[in-house]
């Protein structure tokens, strides 16, 4: 659920040593931020009564129009220019048509609303994440926050968590986990593991995608990638104690999309990392982040189109031909540059002058499904938990929760459980993908529901509604090696000068910060081809 890194690494440091007072300022109850209601294309969508069978990406439209494009381009087609279309409203394509707005994009979006997987729901005022819930700390000064969170402001509505300690176990919350309470016996297991993880943050942090304070070279970072997060964790720090690997295993579950063994070590750490040193969340998880570049893009005029399908991109000798499928009629777009803000399955299959091999290194790339579930409960939650991890979830439950509600300082009569269960195999999204698999999830989600109520003080409460989101692309899987023998680096290569590459999946690190860093390099790479023309 909480995919995390600091990217600048100086604000991990910061952090550890004496960043306190830097963050003192942030440990606010936060100011509520609401946007007018009715946003076009919000990604923040209400509850209007409970719901029937999953919610979130239809799968078969967007097979049915990117696996048969004649069909989807049948009928007259519009013709139009522009000088760049942005493909994905998704945070990256977001974040990056903010940074370009002086250049007047056109965004376009599968869906009917933007965020992509940062989207959330309101319940009446109470808004909860249905994907992306919370992100890194970042101090004032750093990167993101100068170039990103405060002048969006964001900075006045989030509310900052230390670094969350707890796990269930039994069914009951053990705090201080990495001083060994859950086997006091063997607390030596748990703070060699954490001391080592603070130690990795301080000397060897592998920052990714790579920023100015990177302090391992580019070997350092390959030799650590090559290796799975097990092996390197056990080469450092001996065997796991079964608690340790327990909650390693269903992080990298919940986070990354895969196991322990199939998790990169630097991926891994990148994660774990900052885990360990609290986080941002704000109403309505990161789907609020969307939220607000949504309302920036729409005052500053740019052109984002929602419901609309990009399903064929080709290099032509005066221009980029786009061609979208959806709306009124198809259309194509005559751009001077595209970039590709979408997940690259979709790039290998839409862009078709892609060289063989960069081709092949997107298809390289796999992708983890999950299911994300909403309990909306008619009754006040747990005041003080932001969330925590199972210890001992069933094999086919969900791994952690998060409390709605904490990131606005509670609520007065409503309580929002939001429960995450990646399906951390290659066949995970066929289980799913029928819509009749519906009543079996529910089940079993309601199953693990009434016991964590019980344990949080609020068991028998009224349900008003279980809601389950379905997304089939969820996690791009930071599997071993993917950095070492260059596939990323090849998948998000620019083509032409023309068609340039920008989502988490650049990095297969699925998280906040992979989008803000990218769309960051994708605009200088944008205006550097202009200014070079
Ligand atoms: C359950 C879950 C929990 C998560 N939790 C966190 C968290 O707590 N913190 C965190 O930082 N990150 C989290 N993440 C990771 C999250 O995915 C990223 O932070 C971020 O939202 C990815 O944004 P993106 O724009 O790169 O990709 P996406 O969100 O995948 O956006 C891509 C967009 O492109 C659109 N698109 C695709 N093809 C086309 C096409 N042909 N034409 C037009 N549009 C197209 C899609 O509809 C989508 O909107 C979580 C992810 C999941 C699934």
């Amino acid at each position: 659920m909480s995919p995390r890194i600091l990217t600048v690494p100086l604000s991990r440091r910061g952090l550890l040593g004496g960043g306190a007072a830097l963050l003192a300022g942030c440990a606010h109850k936060p100011s509520p931020m609401r946007l007018a209601p009715g946003l076009p294309g919000s990604p923040v969508a209400p509850v209007t009564g409970p719901s029937v069978g999953y919610q979130g990406p239809v799968p078969v439209r967007a097979h049915e129009r990117l696996w048969d494009v004649e069909k989807a381009m049948a009928g007259p087609t519009g013709l139009q220019s522009a000088p760049l279309v942005i493909v994905g409203g998704g945070l990256s394509g977001l974040a990056l048509a903010w940074r370009l707005r002086d250049l007047k994009p056109v965004l376009i979006e599968h869906e009917s609303r933007v965020g992509g997987h940062s989207q959330g729901q309101d319940w009446d005022g109470l808004a909860f994440s249905v994907g992306a819930a919370y992100f890194a700390q970042a101090p004032a000064g750093s990167l993101l926050s100068r170039e990103f969170y405060r002048p969006l402001g964001l900075h006045r509505a989030w509310r900052v968590a230390g670094p969350e300690d707890t796990v269930m176990q039994g069914g009951k919350a053990v705090a201080s986990f990495w001083e060994g309470t859950t086997d006091p016996a063997a607390a030596p297991d748990f703070t060699r593991v954490a001391d080592h993880f603070r130690q990795v943050s301080e000397e060897a942090y592998p920052d990714m995608p790579p920023g100015e304070w990177q302090v391992l070279n580019s070997e350092q970072l390959a030799a650590l990638d090559r290796q799975s997060f097990r092996e390197a964790l056990v080469a450092a720090t001996g065997p796991l104690h079964p608690h340790v690997e327990a909650l390693l295993q269903y992080y990298c579950y919940s986070s990354l999309g895969g196991t322990l063994d199939e998790i990169s070590a630097a991926a891994g750490y990148n994660f774990y990392c900052a885990e360990m040193e609290g986080n941002c969340t704000l109403p309505g998880g990161n789907s609020r982040v969307a939220e607000r570049l949504l309302a920036e893009l729409l005052a500053s005029g740019v052109d984002v189109r929602t419901e609309r399908t990009v399903v064929r991109v080709r290099l032509g000798d005066n221009a980029v031909a786009v061609t979208v499928a959806g709306g009124e009629q198809p259309l194509v777009i005559n751009a001077d540059r595209v970039v590709m803000a979408c997940p690259k399955f979709a790039c290998a299959r839409v862009v078709y002058d892609l060289p063989v091999e960069q081709a092949e290194a997107m298809r390289r790339i796999k992708y983890r499904a999950y299911l994300v579930a909403n309990v909306l409960i008619d009754a006040p939650g747990p005041s003080e938990t932001m969330g925590m991890y199972l210890l001992d979830p069933p094999s086919d439950g969900f791994t952690d929760f998060v409390v709605a509600e904490w990131a606005a300082g509670g609520h007065p009569s409503r309580s929002v459980l939001t429960l995450y269960r990646a399906l951390p195999t290659d066949g995970g999204r066929a289980s799913v993908f029928d819509d009749a698999s519906f009543e079996v999830q529910r089940a079993a989600f309601m199953a693990q529901v009434q016991p964590l109520m019980s344990s949080l003080g609020i068991g028998g409460a009224p349900i008003y509604d279980l809601r389950i989101q379905r997304w089939g692309h969820a996690l791009p899987l930071a599997a071993r090696g993917l950095v070492a023998d260059g596939t990323l680096a090849l998948a998000r290569r620019p083509v032409d000068g023309r068609v340039f590459f920008c989502n988490q999946d650049d990095w297969a690190l699925p998280a906040l910060e992979t989008c803000l860093v990218r769309a960051l390099e994708v605009e200088a790479e944008v205006r550097e081809r202009i200014a070079a023309r």
